[in-house]
């Protein structure tokens, strides 16, 4: 792929270029996770997008080759993922593990945590990983300021309590498979203008599992998985912004009793409040400032966050003798709490002064009578 058509490793991943490097591994899970051909069968561009998301996360999962991609973009990395996949693309769980360490998912697992040794490190070599739920919350600027915690209602898929998650009636109606005879591999000849390439997949009959079920569970007719609606408690922080995913670690589908359960990606998407315009953690409200209090100074009051009592409260400020047009007065402390760590944006209030228009005769005459000292002073 030529440079001029490639899409930025930032947009690719959905990030910005202040992304941390857990940012970056959790975009890139995410994404992997969505994009994997194993995983995606809908999309006839899926194995596209993920050799993509493939080589943005290899250039900013490292620092240096980070740092001249920021500097230079295209031309400061080389980049060869055909090596990569020269022998198809791995499972999904073998590509983190591959990744996130060699212990298991031990180096995937600190960074998201979850899962500790005595459930995972040492699993099967093919563990399946849950498909994870994207929904959207929508919240007041309130909510999003202060925090809230709210049930969402989700459906999933758990693994079939009757047969506990194996899929049949019983156990002796497990069998090995008998086309890959209980390996869950396959081996594939394509012919080529190359020569034969020999290919190893999955498994057609099994999916990869090794085994065939010769009488099916009749709860979920051998599908190892029922659904299930679920109400789940979300723990919304203060300070969340409008567009983040909020992930709630396990609450994404569970394919069966041995599967690590996938996540659930909450899209915030926050109601525009009227007297707030958010930037970054700092919040900017504009203020109406009558001309003599502008000219005299003065006091105005401004709605500001009180974080104490979580609710929006006037504040009031002083407004100094000669405020001008777009002065901004700055309150400490009354932005949006920061996510990690203490500490909140700030609050601008920006002068916005009116212009009377509607006089009495007396008023006009005071003015009159301004201009003509005005005048006498210059
Ligand atoms: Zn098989
Ligand atoms: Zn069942």
């Amino acid at each position: 792929m030529s440079s001029r058509n490639k899409r930025d490793y930032y947009d690719v991943l959905g990030l910005g270029k202040d992304a941390s490097e857990s940012d970056i591994k959790l975009a890139y899970r995410r994404l992997a996770k969505k994009l994997h051909p194993d995983m995606n069968k809908t999309d006839p561009k899926a194995k596209e997008k993920f050799i993509e998301l493939q080589e943005a996360y290899e250039v900013l999962s490292d620092p240096n080759k980070r740092r001249n991609y920021d500097q230079f973009g295209f031309s400061g990395v080389q980049v060869d993922m055909s090596d990569f996949f020269s022998g198809g693309i791995p499972g999904i769980d073998e590509l983190f593990r591959s990744i996130f360490g060699g212990g298991g998912f031990g180096g995937f697992d600190d960074i998201f945590g979850g899962f500790t040794s005595s459930r995972g490190r040492r699993a099967a070599p093919r563990r399946q990983v849950g498909q994870d739920i994207e929904d959207r919350i929508e919240l007041t600027f309130e909510e999003a300021m202060f925090g809230i915690k709210k049930d969402v209602y989700i459906e999933r898929y758990i693994p079939c309590s009757d047969c506990e998650g194996s899929g049949a009636q019983d156990p002796s109606s497990v069998k090995s498979c008998p086309d890959c005879q209980g390996s869950g591999r396959m081996r594939k000849m394509t012919r080529s203008g190359f020569g034969t390439i020999i290919r190893e997949t999955e498994c057609y009959n099994c999916n990869g599992t090794g085994e065939v079920i010769t009488k099916k569970c009749k709860t979920c007719n051998g599908k190892k998985a029922i659904p299930e609606k679920k109400k789940i408690h979300v723990d919304i922080p203060a300070g969340i912004d409008n567009g983040v995913h909020l992930k709630v670690q396990g609450a994404g589908h569970i394919p069966s009793t041995k599967a690590i359960p996938g996540d659930l990606y909450l899209k915030i998407r926050i109601i525009q409040n009227k007297n707030f315009i958010r930037r970054g953690n700092d919040l900017y409200t504009k203020a109406n400032i009558d001309i003599v209090t502008a000219i005299l100074g003065g006091k105005i009051n401004v709605p500001t966050l009180d974080h104490k009592n979580k609710t929006i409260a006037e504040k009031e400020l002083t407004i100094p003798p000669g405020t001008q047009f777009g002065t901004e007065f700055r309150i400490k402390n009354r932005g949006a709490s920061y996510l990690r760590g203490k500490g909140k944006g700030d609050q601008y209030v920006i002068a916005n002064i009116i212009i009377p228009n509607n006089l009495s005769d007396e008023q006009i005459k005071l003015l009159e009578k301004y201009r003509e000292l005005d005048q006498d002073q210059s």
